[in-house]
């Protein structure tokens, strides 16, 4: 049994270098680390970490004079990272530098007196992080269809959340202009992880008989690369563990495809991989 792997899959850039600066932090011996909400939305690299004395507040209140707060790849907005800062030892800023320039480019717009449409989901703390940096002038809209009822518009800028579509993001655009006497200034700020995990498992997914997706349940860009691999291939499972994989599932099977969301340690995509191996050691003799 052949395994293949996507030519993208796991940690996408902003979340490994995250975890990178934890554990240089650990290296150094800080402790204790405590991340503003979780650092990764995976359970079983959350433990891992948490074995090493890492932990997670909700709100900046909860650290005090010996804690290492961290802020994690989505960012915060200024005021919570002034009362982080106020409150912990020290703080480790980890936003994704993607969305670092978001944030600076909806603060140099606000600061000219123009207003900001972002494109993206008003609840999700990227957004919300975004927002901070430009309150009174920044708008969040899901979709074209609520630029509507936005005011007349200074000047805007459109940006975007990082990880929505591309098409919900040109169709904003285009309404913004509709609500402007000036040519509005847009920036496409979607990174392209999710699009490049998307691309690499569909590419996958028709040369294979069984594709295993890894991430948590609860993770949005691990259900839809699940999604896309059911386009082409029936059997396509999302598990977090090799726990989960049933080995009926895979016997008598050439070829099997193994992608990852981006919050997914390689560690555990080694896991997987190993136990796909055995299976199909198993399934030989
Ligand atoms: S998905 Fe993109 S923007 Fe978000 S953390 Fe990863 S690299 Fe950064």
């Amino acid at each position: 049994m052949e395994v293949l792997l996507a030519d993208e899959y796991g940690f996408c850039f902003g979340v490994e270098r995250a975890v990178e600066m934890v554990e240089d932090a650990l290296d150094e011996g800080v402790r204790p680390i405590r991340s503003l909400g979780p650092l990764i939305h995976n359970a079983q690299e959350m433990e891992r970490l948490g074995e090493l004395g890492v932990s997670t507040i909700d709100v900046p209140d909860e650290a005090d004079a010996d804690t290492i707060a961290v802020i994690r790849a989505h960012g915060v907005t200024p005021q919570v990272q002034r009362d982080l800062e106020g409150r912990a030892a020290k703080v480790i800023d980890a936003t994704c530098p993607f969305v670092t320039r978001v944030q600076h480019l909806a603060e140099r717009a606000a600061l000219d007196g123009r207003d900001v449409v972002v494109a993206g989901n008003p609840d999700h703390p990227e957004m919300i992080g975004v927002v901070g940096y430009a309150p009174a002038n920044t708008y969040v809209v899901r979709d074209a269809s609520e630029v509507a009822a936005l005011p007349q518009l200074r000047s805007p800028l459109v940006v975007s959340q990082t990880t929505i579509k591309l098409k919900t993001f040109l169709e904003v655009a285009e309404a913004v202009r509709a609500k402007t006497d000036a040519e509005p200034q847009v920036v496409n700020t979607i990174c392209s992880a999710t699009r490049d995990r998307q691309d690499a498992a569909r590419a996958l997914a028709g040369q294979v008989d069984v594709f295993y997706v890894i991430g948590g349940r609860h993770s949005s860009n691990s259900v839809k690369l699940l999604a896309v691999c059911q386009e082409q291939c029936d059997k396509s499972f999302l598990i977090e563990t090799p726990a989960e994989i049933n080995p009926a599932d895979v016997e008598n099977t050439q070829r099997v495809g193994v992608t990852a969301g981006a919050s997914t340690p390689n560690w555990l995509i080694d896991q997987v991989v190993s136990r796909l191996h055995e299976l199909g050691k198993q399934a030989a003799a």
